[in-house]
């Protein structure tokens, strides 16, 4: 490999979020579980909530939003703004939430920061990704933080246009083989897949991936092994 680019996944790759959807979540199917079975306001939020990415795209923001919608659509629009209220409640407490890294992160950033240009390639809400770099105390190791609207082929495209480097000098490092690996290798990059203990249900995909490009680890540490 003849890379010069590092880029990371932010969400589950450096730092935990998926938990926290999970437990607002679960929050939200308490606060309607008069209404509809846990499993009926699972199916309908998710629908909602992939139908809404094309509005609003990924993050807390469009979360609440579809939460909202959810609660109008299953209570036949008799939810109470009380409930309304404490759904938004639910989303600023996501948003104020601590930045927890995972194992191992500061360590392999140290540890590369000064062989290869480390980047952030991440997709979600502008503001609140921009406040997550700045609390994690992270953000000193990047050269460039990519906030992109969808990770498909042509951002990553666009991304190696920008950091002006050949396709095969970048390596992608994230938790999501549907949109930190399949695009890169698709547009000649490498991937290195860490899986995290939880996904959501959107990023999964059946595949599996045989690619002389592709590697996957147990945990981020083990890149050092190769890099
Ligand atoms: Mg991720």
């Amino acid at each position: 490999m003849n890379l010069k680019v590092i880029a990371f996944d932010a969400d589950d790759t450096l730092w935990v979020n998926e938990p926290y959807f999970r437990h607002t979540e679960e929050q939200f199917y308490n606060l309607l579980g008069e209404f509809s079975s846990q499993q009926g306001l699972e199916r309908e939020l998710f629908k909602i909530e992939i139908e809404n990415l094309s509005f609003y795209g990924y993050g807390i923001k469009g979360f609440v939003l579809s939460m909202i919608e959810t609660a109008l659509k299953v209570t036949n629009n008799k939810i109470s703004t009380d409930v309304i209220g404490k759904i938004i409640e639910l989303g600023k407490e996501m948003m104020n939430q601590p930045i927890e890294l995972l194992d191992g992160v500061e360590e392999v950033l140290e540890a590369l920061k000064d062989k290869y240009r480390l980047v952030v390639a991440t997709k979600g809400d502008l503001l609140d990704q921009e406040r997550k770099l700045k609390k994690s105390g992270i953000s000193h190791y990047f050269h460039h933080i990519e906030i992109m609207s969808e990770k498909d082929d042509a951002n990553y495209r666009k991304l190696i246009k920008h950091l002006d480097i050949h396709p095969n000098e970048l390596l992608m490092v994230g938790n999501s083989l549907k949109s930190d690996i399949l695009p890169v290798l698709n547009v000649g990059g490498h991937g290195v897949h860490v899986p995290y203990h939880i996904t959501w249900a959107h990023e999964h995909i059946e595949d599996t991936i045989d690619d002389e490009k592709f590697k996957s680890v147990e945990g981020i540490r083990e890149i050092l092994g190769f890099l």
